[in-house]
């Protein structure tokens, strides 16, 4: 049995695993996302790691380290500049990682990540075609067509949270106006309500579903697939109104023969095990490639 040491770098938060190649996590340990500069930043990073295979035991050695972390990044994370950790621009992580380990690490940004766990162990098992969406205080998503993990020439491919919903929305942090992510993030649906998007009321959580449904539509209907996979704590949270408006969206505007019955569907796996598993997906892929 191979075991993977699995970390997933958020904006507020670093989780570590030791994770086997069942999907089951072993081991587990979090931190909070702070140090004064990138180096102290990278400490707590080791720590956590340390953390997780302390907790994990001695038995369970890793054969690799897998890594989900936010963009933007080179391809392959050997440079990251996440959007929402500051101490990182231009941070090698990937070689820092090596160094620290002693052993192969591969990264990838998170919601790719999050695509490549649910294929192997959540709700995409068997399916070569599909989407897996974070909808947090970001969004973003990952794209599997023909079985494969679509990475583009940035590898930013399925970056569904600057699709536009809406010519006539909210501008977006990225320039543009109406994009998923400035209508459904967790910080712009805090801005128009005025308080988290845990306490956003009913309509909201609709038109929030509604415009996920559109975005994800649009992808089915592009990229010939019937299945989008959606996390993220603003989704889960909102629930089964915020599904039903998606599917609904989703049944009126994939009209294709190839995109009809396309079907929306709730992560996974329990919240807080997406991103480790992600993590733990691309350190099982990123292994399958070297042999
Ligand atoms: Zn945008």
């Amino acid at each position: 049995m191979t075991h993977l040491l699995a970390l997933d770098v958020g904006g507020t938060k670093l989780a570590a695993a030791v994770v086997d190649d069942s999907g089951t996590v072993l081991g587990r340990a979090t931190r909070p996302t702070v140090g004064a500069d990138g180096d102290a930043l990278f400490r707590e990073v080791g720590a956590v790691l340390s953390e997780a295979q302390r907790a994990a035991g001695t038995e369970a050695v890793p054969a690799v380290v897998g890594v989900g972390c936010g963009g933007p990044m080179s391809p392959g994370g050997e440079v990251v500049s996440p959007l929402n950790i500051p101490q990182w621009r231009g941070f090698p992580l990937r070689s820092a990682l090596a160094e620290w380990s002693g052993l192969p690490v591969f990264v990838d940004n998170d919601a790719k990540a999050l695509a490549l766990g649910e294929g192997r162990w959540g709700a995409a098992v068997g399916e070569r075609d599909f989407l897996a969406m974070v909808v947090s205080t970001g969004v973003g998503g990952g794209i599997v067509l023909d079985g494969r993990l679509l990475d583009g020439a940035a590898a930013n491919a399925g970056h569904i949270g600057h699709v536009v919903v809406d010519p006539l929305g909210r501008p977006c942090a990225c320039g543009a106006r109406g994009c998923l992510e400035a209508e459904v993030s967790g910080p712009s649906i805090a801005a128009v309500t005025g308080a988290p998007a845990a306490d956003a009321p009913w309509e909201v959580r609709v038109r929030a579903g509604r415009l996920v449904g559109r975005a994800v539509a649009s992808v089915a209907n592009l990229l010939d697939l019937r299945l989008a996979v959606v996390a993220g704590s603003v989704a889960l949270g909102f629930g089964e109104p915020f599904f039903a408006a998606a599917q609904t969206e989703a049944d009126r505007s994939a009209r294709l023969a190839f995109s009809q019955g396309l079907r929306i569907v709730p992560s996974g796996f329990a919240g807080h095990e997406g991103p480790l598993l992600g993590a733990a997906a691309v350190g099982l892929a990123g292994l399958a490639t070297v042999g």
